[in-house]
């Protein structure tokens, strides 16, 4: 199956081979997609009786399932909204180490195995690393971690308990992203990076498979979904890209994102205009999950979003403070981060109800536990200090 899949640069249209482990295009430095290789879903009889996890869709992924590898992954529970019968949540906390990260990290930990490389790299804020970590351990690969130094105890220690070496960097998420690039290009290291190899988003595109199944064969007219690097909704755009492809949904749902006031360079893009990120001055926010000033893959971000008659909404953190504190009052604890998306939908910026009598009529995410993030009063503390 992965034999023909190449690393395609939509920039200047370069292939990559998997085994070269090029994290962006060798010439112009583009970021690179998967090319060479059909995704064949199945419909949903065939998929009756298949083991509740993202596996099911295996046909449709560019990997074959990596026997030893996987977690459980997959399938994630999917309820009504607290008090809310037209908005549906979808519960990616709880994958196998806390986040839907999980998606993408196994088929790059599968990957990592059939290239028989020696070292997995990720960069993170905390829950990609924490992922490709327990991936990693999982496949017998060794893992090193670049995290800003601001990372949450609970996120480190669960890194350093699946033996990942953590380098934690101080400044800013960016100079994090700049310390693994350093190392991703010595030879012999696999930058399994969330944010740039696309396996990660063929990963992630099966939250829009799920959901599909899940309601029967359709989707809601708006997914409502967090944007920081845009991992989940370029993954969840094209699995309703391929879900079209194949006929089995008539159009794509709008999507909306979210993202936090204090560090919005994507929502500034679609405000103004522009077809690229907006240069942001990042604060701190307790969605610091989010926080992404300069997304790699901002361009395609803006311009799935835009194809899709969707936006990009922004949410204050004290918004975040009081829809994460309902959450949990509803019995989902979450992390602060993973609250963004129901800010939004609390707060009535999602708009766009008529376009669509589809039930229910939006569905977002919960991302992240809150088990492994800092107590919520002393992160959300951050940003009336600042
Ligand atoms: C990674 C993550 C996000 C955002 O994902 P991006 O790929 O950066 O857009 C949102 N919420 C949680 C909990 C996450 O872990
Ligand atoms: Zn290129």
């Amino acid at each position: 199956m992965t034999n023909d899949v190449v690393l395609h640069c939509g920039t200047c249209g370069r292939d990559h081979r998997l085994e070269e482990l090029a994290w962006r295009c060798g010439d112009c430095r583009g970021v690179l997609d998967l090319a060479g290789f059909t995704p064949v879903l199945p419909s949903l009889p065939e998929l009756a009786g298949a083991r509740p996890t993202l596996w099911r869709y295996a046909s449709a992924l560019p990997i074959a399932e990596p026997i030893d590898i996987g977690l459980g992954e997959g399938m994630t529970p999917l309820i009504h909204a607290p008090g809310r019968t037209d908005i549906m949540l979808k519960l990616d906390y709880l994958m196998p180490t806390g986040s839907f990260k999980d998606r993408g990290a196994v088929l790059l930990a599968a990957l990592a195995r059939r290239l028989a490389v020696p070292r997995m790299l990720a960069d993170s804020s905390g829950n990609a690393g924490t992922a490709i970590a327990a991936y990693a351990a999982r496949a017998g690969i060794a893992c090193e971690v670049y995290v800003p130094a601001s990372t949450s105890a609970g996120k480190l220690a669960q890194l350093r308990a699946y033996g990942a070496t953590v380098h934690a960097i101080p400044g800013t998420r960016e100079d994090t992203a700049a310390a693994a690039a350093r190392a991703a290009d010595e030879s012999g290291n696999f930058y399994a990076s969330h944010v740039y190899h696309p396996f990660f988003l063929h990963g992630t595109k099966t939250y829009a498979f799920e959901l599909w199944e899940q309601l029967g064969g359709r989707l809601p007219g708006t997914l409502v979904l967090p944007v920081g690097n845009g991992t989940l909704v370029l993954g969840a755009y094209l699995g309703c890209r391929e879900l079209l492809a194949r006929r089995l949904i008539d159009r794509i749902p709008r999507i909306v994102a979210a993202q936090a006031e204090s560090c919005a360079p994507l929502a500034a893009a679609i405000r103004t205009g522009s077809t690229v990120p907006v240069d942001v001055a990042a604060r701190p926010t307790a969605a610091e999950g989010i926080a992404i000033a300069r997304p790699a893959r901002g361009r395609q971000i803006l311009a799935a979003v835009r194809s899709t008659g969707g936006t990009i909404v922004t949410v204050a953190d004290t918004e975040i403070r009081t829809a994460h504190a309902e959450l949990a009052r509803a019995g989902l604890y979450v992390e602060p981060t993973a609250a963004v998306c129901w800010a939004a939908v609390r707060a009535g910026r999602i708009g766009g109800s008529g376009r669509s009598s589809s039930s229910p009529a939006v569905v977002a995410p919960l991302c992240g536990s809150g088990l492994k993030a800092e107590p919520p009063a002393e992160a959300l503390d951050i940003s009336p200090r600042a």
